[in-house]
């Protein structure tokens, strides 16, 4: 049967030259980059020419702003809870957004127990903050604005320069989760009013378990994890250099592939949507119509539950998913589409088709082949769309 992945807002393929230049980090470059003999230094190598790897990649004004980390979610938990603690004695107060991805909104939550207010924007229909709204939100107590670059579940990419722009003017810390536009969205982060920005190796065709935190320099953090002085004293802990290794590979290939990229997969994308709407009534697209990831396209199925569609579509093997994989299983409505204030009906059988570098056209094809029959099938069975008269 035919294999579709169509879920690489979760996670990424690893790519066989990354998986290539790992390797011999894992057989006999295995010395501590902290250590002083050769085995050491070639270790350090390999990190150091990662590090400047993801600083092109960012755009970065140098190497030392990249600091390496376990995951995404590390790097927006030091970002976040790092600026909180360096600048308690300033304000308590944080800025995000409703729609953040858990790795920003829990931990915004933990540090409302702990004594910290955090302002939650409201969005528009298509998940876009209000910027009225965030200058409005903003008081001498305000320490750091904290919205990411772009929904990992609708791909909706948010005002970041306006944003920065506003941060700056009132003196205020810009960190922003770009683990889903790292390789999509063309930026630079030296051109931006960005002070923390966090990216992860496995949604760019690299290893999992591993990120970065870029930290403009100056700016006041307090570290997340204390121990050795690695990471020029900003992260202890011996480096995963293979990992690194492996994020520094992922980085210069989505350098070089990312323009090409961006607008084969925003064709695919496309001609998938036009497809699914000339074959099923009542589609529904969630997001920005074109502020948007190119490689995201969710839509609503109306009257339906996503998971079934889910599920039908696994038998036929293509693998999508009903939003975020960190929130599957729990049921709960979507809190991206709740707070794009979506009807219920559509934010029950929505469905996130995110498609990756392998993705062709003759997937979206076969998508477009196996899906109408699996909506029509379901319709017929649901009670909601019975109501609707048909
Ligand atoms: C995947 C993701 C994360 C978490 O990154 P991990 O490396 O999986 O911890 C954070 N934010 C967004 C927007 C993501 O899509």
């Amino acid at each position: 049967m035919r294999k579709v992945y169509l879920d690489n807002n979760a996670t990424t393929r690893m790519r066989e030259e990354v998986l290539e230049t790992m390797l011999p980090y894992y057989k006999d470059i295995y010395g501590n980059a902290s250590s002083i003999h050769e085995f050491g230094r070639l270790a350090r190598r390999g990190v150091d020419d990662a590090r400047l790897k993801v600083a092109d990649l960012l755009g970065a004004a140098s190497a030392e702003e990249i600091i390496f980390t376990s995951s995404g979610t590390e790097a927006d938990n030091f970002a976040v809870k790092g600026v909180a603690h360096a600048l308690r004695s300033k304000g308590n107060h944080i800025i995000t957004s409703s729609i953040e991805h858990q790795a920003v909104l829990n931990t915004c939550k933990f540090l409302e127990k702990d004594g910290y207010k955090v302002t939650y924007l409201k969005v528009d229909k298509y998940g876009i903050v209000d910027l009225e709204e965030l200058k409005r939100s903003i008081t001498d107590k305000t320490i750091l604005i904290t919205i990411m670059y772009a929904n990992n579940e609708v791909g909706t990419v948010e005002p970041v320069e306006e944003i920065g722009k506003i941060a700056k003017e009132r003196g205020v810390y810009f960190h922003t989760d770009a683990v889903q536009a790292v390789g999509k969205a063309p930026f630079e982060v030296k051109a931006m009013n960005v002070d923390l920005l966090a990216m992860s190796a496995h949604k760019i065709y690299g290893p999992k378990g591993v990120g970065a935190l870029y930290i403009r320099k100056g700016t006041r953090i307090t570290q997340l994890l204390h121990g050795g002085h690695h990471e020029m004293g900003k992260r202890a802990s011996t480096e995963n250099v293979a990992g690194i290794v492996g994020l520094g590979k992922a980085a210069e290939l989505a350098k070089k592939e990312r323009s090409e990229e961006i607008k084969r997969l925003t064709g695919l994308r496309d001609y998938l949507y036009k497809g699914l709407t000339t074959n099923i009534e009542d589609v529904r697209l969630n997001g920005h119509p074109d502020k948007r990831l190119p490689n995201t396209l969710n839509v609503g199925f109306k009257y339906l539950e996503g998971e079934s569609i889910i599920l039908n579509l696994d038998m036929e093997g293509i693998a999508a998913s009903t939003g975020s994989a960190c929130t599957s299983g729990s049921l709960e409505p979507s809190h991206v589409l709740t707070a794009m204030g979506s009807d219920p009906a559509d934010t029950q059988g929505s469905v996130r088709f995110s498609l990756g570098r392998d993705n062709t056209k003759e997937d979206m094809d076969y998508v477009v082949k196996v899906l109408p029959p699996i909506i029509k099938r379901l319709r017929a069975m649901s009670p909601l769309y019975d109501e609707k008269g048909k």
